[in-house]
């Protein structure tokens, strides 16, 4: 059923009697001509654009829970386009480019809300840096406006500006950044997906990937096996152990972010802000409820939780940001597992394997990427071939050295 106001208008008068499931409760088939691991925001999206983009419509998404019950419904919805090197950029505009025309293309209301997202920098040499982002992304065709503190003090008067530790000096600013809604995102990518006659199987865990002759023939799940001749790997924080059933080791570690939310309150924070002397960033969701985050733990861990010591890391940062902080409570805080790559910069690439892809090495930052790996995971699966987009996502570069190191902090995955 299409969502529409009519839609609505009908229903509100019957009593909604007439709404359907989003998704089927679809039952394995005996084969697919390609199948998803992964029921996160990436595989619902890889298998969405393969139906509509190449016209693979025989596909399942193969979920071991729930869809969404993944870091795509434990992240704290930041989206944005502000990186430097070109390998990223492009990637990362796509994606935005993507979110901007995204609730349209799958009828569903996301929660997009562009509403900016703003680095603060508090030292001249971060300012420097800051300033050469921004000039990269504007040479890219990118938005980046880079602002003094009186331009900070414009949108955030409340922020600590003297007394943080690290006074704040002024920000980047990308306008087009913001948030959207992460379950929504999940929900209308699935729902578009099963509209185009994908099969979306959950509570279907893969146990094994069966290879002859160095291909891919199948995989073996909890509810049997599959073939498949096409199988493409999306499954973030469980990454190393799913890439290990066809003999695989990579350049990934899993490790351990928590994410915050306050009670809820009035509007104040009607952006994204992000602490540059610290690892804090912090956005307020349409219920009132300030979002927020820090720094990995620092070990490596498969456990959806967190620990004590980053709370209170995460904490100060934020009372050193704005100390009005201090007078909410913690509603609510989790982990989820972050597959962080040795660069910091994501994969999407064939693998040593025939017909065996795989898309992971999201460190902080695959929410904002949803769209895009998708659409470029889709075209990789479907062409045999990377596309332009993604041609520097690949795995070989951990062997070649043409590494995408975006913050510079070498081959040190805690540090990305
Ligand atoms: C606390 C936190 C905050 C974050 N904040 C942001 C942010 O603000 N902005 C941003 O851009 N990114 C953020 N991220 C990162 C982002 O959430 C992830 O990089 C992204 O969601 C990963 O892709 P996904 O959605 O497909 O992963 P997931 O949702 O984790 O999907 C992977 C799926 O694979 C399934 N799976 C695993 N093993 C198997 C198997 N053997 N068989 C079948 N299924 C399997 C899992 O159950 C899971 O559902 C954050 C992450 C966390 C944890």
């Amino acid at each position: 059923m299409e969502y529409s106001f009519v839609s609505l208008l009908r229903e509100a008068l019957r009593g909604h009697t007439g709404w359907r499931p989003a998704w089927r409760d679809a039952a394995p088939k005996p084969a697919y001509d390609a199948v998803i691991v992964g029921g996160g925001g990436h595989g619902l999206a890889t298998a969405y654009y393969l139906a509509k983009e190449h016209g693979l419509t025989h596909i399942a998404v193969l979920e071991k829970s729930f869809i969404g019950s993944g870091n795509a419904g434990r992240n704290t919805t930041i989206i944005r386009s502000n990186y430097l090197l070109p390998g990223n950029e492009r990637f990362y505009e796509k994606s935005m480019q993507l979110w901007e025309g995204l609730e349209q293309d799958l009828n569903y209301n996301a929660m997009v809300s562009q509403r900016g997202v703003l680095n603060l920098y508090h030292s001249d040499s971060q300012r420097d840096q800051y300033a050469r982002r921004g000039n990269g992304m504007r040479l890219h065709g990118v938005d980046a406006e880079l602002l003094d503190q009186a331009g900070v003090r414009k949108l955030y008067p409340w922020l600590d500006f003297a007394n943080a530790r690290f006074p704040i000096k002024g920000g980047l600013l990308q306008r087009r950044g913001g948030t959207a809604r992460h379950d929504a995102v999940v929900w209308g990518y699935a729902r578009a997906a099963d509209r185009l006659g994908v099969d979306i199987i959950q509570n279907c865990e893969v146990t094994g990937i069966r290879i002859e002759g160095g291909a891919v023939q199948g995989v073996e799940t909890t509810r049997g096996y599959i073939a498949t001749n096409k199988a493409g790997l999306a499954v973030a924080g469980n990454t190393s152990r799913v890439a290990a059933l066809a003999g695989l080791r990579l350049p990934i570690e899993s490790h351990v972010l928590q994410a915050f939310v306050s009670e809820g309150i009035k509007p104040m924070v009607d952006g994204v802000i992000t602490y540059g002397a610290g690892h804090f960033y912090i956005s307020q969701s349409d219920k009132g409820g300030l979002v927020f985050g820090g720094d990995i733990d620092g070990y490596n861990s498969y456990a959806q939780r967190g620990s004590m010591p980053v709370v209170e890391d995460v904490l100060e940062s934020g009372m050193a940001l704005m100390p009005r902080l201090g007078r909410l409570r913690v509603l609510r805080q989790w982990g989820g597992i972050m597959d962080m790559s040795m660069d910091g910069s994501p994969i999407i690439d064939r693998t040593p394997v025939d017909g065996l892809y795989l898309n992971a090495g999201w460190c902080y930052g695959g929410f904002k990427a949803t769209p895009a790996s998708g659409w470029c995971f889709a075209h990789t699966i479907a062409r045999d071939a990377p596309h332009f987009i993604n041609s520097e996502l690949r795995l070989d570069r951990f062997a070649t050295g043409a590494l995408l190191d975006e913050r510079g902090a070498g081959a040190t995955p805690n540090l990305h």
